[in-house]
């Protein structure tokens, strides 16, 4: 109980009232265990433990460390009974094998139910997104400035005390509270949303409703609440905008794939590899002084450079591999079902075809660049972070080495 994170689960209370006794039934059942016959009772009890844990979304190392304890315990007393110590031994030995047991069969089905609601959110997630995101964005947009008219409705009309709105009962509020942070979890912005609603609610109201008509500070608060109300707008419109993006997989500017789809892609393409033995390979690929380009000619310039390298990476490789969108000016290509040497010639055909492209810019300019490019063929390690690694290592030294060339990672073919 004097863990942080457990406190959310226990308190004594409950421990009193029902996890005592439920414990202490778990440990006899587990100790009862005296034939072949009692052993299936027992693995389905366990199983169903894990499921429970999974629904209350307890977490895993809680109860390894809850079971790490418990067997210290018992091991103490064991210890201090005064046995023989070959009886002590024995002991010990089978205590950690029915623990161990018992977690592995917990953590068998935690895990699996875990993946079973990770899948239905997500299947939520997209539910939610193939309603039309277009009216559901300009009526969110709605509904939040409309809650800023209903606040300075309520601020004319007065009264004692005065009664506000709070944003978070507002219909805009109840939404994002129950959909919108669910359906664009993960996205930065949405933390940004709850802070704004938290300030307006719990500070900027509570000090407009303590100001009469003719308070001169009802000024600056309604300024404060000016700009708090266009940050949400602001916010709300790159939510919707970040989603859109996301829900096609591809990047905005250069309709790439982007960086969701990169370990899924991956994980599959090791997966391929070990099963079948196709070999594939990464090109890491960046852009040689793109600063300058927009050092000189502007963002607007640096953007086309980039429009153009994605249809050049597009064009020139099969339409089974696959381009990314890795960073600002970097593109990781897998190249599907090559040998180490495909793969290098591969990379450096892109390496001159750049070299030999120019670049157009809106004002009729024309630049030449050049790229840098890292090759990672697989190597067998089942990690794919590991290969990314790879290609970057080896994009490194190609721009030490210079830059405008290919390197072939350490220790490939
Ligand atoms: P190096 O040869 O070492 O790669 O030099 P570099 O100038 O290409 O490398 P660096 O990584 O220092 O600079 C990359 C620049 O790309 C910095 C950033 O302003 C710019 N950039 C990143 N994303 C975009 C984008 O979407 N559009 C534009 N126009 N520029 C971008
Ligand atoms: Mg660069
Ligand atoms: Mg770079």
């Amino acid at each position: 109980m004097a863990h942080q994170q457990a406190q959310a689960f226990l308190d004594a209370e409950v421990v009193h009232q029902r996890l005592h006794a439920s414990l202490q039934v778990w440990l006899t059942e587990l100790f009862a265990l005296h034939s072949a016959q009692d052993v299936p009772a027992i693995v389905a009890h366990q199983r169903h433990v894990g499921e429970v844990h999974a629904r209350i979304q307890l977490p895993m190392h809680l109860v390894a460390r809850g079971a790490r304890l418990l067997k210290g315990r018992l091991l103490q007393r064991i210890a201090a009974d005064g046995a023989a110590p070959a009886l002590v031994e024995a002991s010990m030995a089978h205590i950690g094998a029915l623990f161990d047991l018992a977690l592995e069969l917990m953590a068998e089905s935690y895990v699996r139910d875990t993946q079973r609601v990770a899948r239905s959110e997500e299947a939520f997630r997209l539910h939610a997104l193939s309603q039309n995101l277009q009216v559901e964005r300009e009526r969110q947009r709605f509904l939040l400035a409309n809650w800023g008219q209903e606040l300075l409705f309520a601020l004319h009309r007065g009264g004692q005390p005065l009664v506000l709105p709070a944003l978070r009962s507002s219909e805009f509020g109840l939404w994002f509270m129950h959909k919108g942070s669910n359906v664009f979890d993960g996205a930065p912005e949405v933390d940004l949303v709850h802070q704004g609603m938290q300030r307006l609610d719990e500070a900027l109201l509570p000090q407009l409703a303590a100001t009469t008509i003719d308070d001169p500070r009802r000024a600056t608060l309604l300024m404060q609440l000016q700009g708090e109300l266009d940050n949400l707008q602001y916010l709300v419109q790159m939510l919707f905008e970040r989603h859109v993006e996301l829900e096609s997989g591809r990047d905005a500017l250069t309709r790439l794939l982007n960086r969701r789809f990169l370990a899924p892609i991956l994980a599959r393409e090791i997966h391929l590899a070990q099963q079948r033995h196709i070999p594939f390979a990464l090109l890491m690929l960046d852009i040689d002084h793109f600063k300058h380009v927009n050092d000189q000619h502007g963002h607007d310039a640096g953007d086309l450079v980039l429009q153009q390298t994605a249809a050049l990476l597009l064009n020139d490789v099969r339409s089974s591999d696959f381009v990314f969108r890795y960073g600002g000016e970097e593109f990781l290509v897998v190249l599907v079902d090559v040998t180490p040497e495909q793969a290098r010639q591969q990379a450096d055909k892109l390496r001159q075809r750049i070299a030999a492209t120019p670049f157009a810019l809106a004002n009729g300019v024309h630049l030449s660049l050049t790229a840098s490019i890292g090759v990672a063929p697989y190597s067998g390690h089942p990690d794919y972070q590991y290969l990314i690694n790879q290609a970057d290592e080896a994009l490194y030294r190609a721009k030490r080495g210079g830059r405008n060339r290919v390197c072939l990672a350490t220790g490939a073919a």
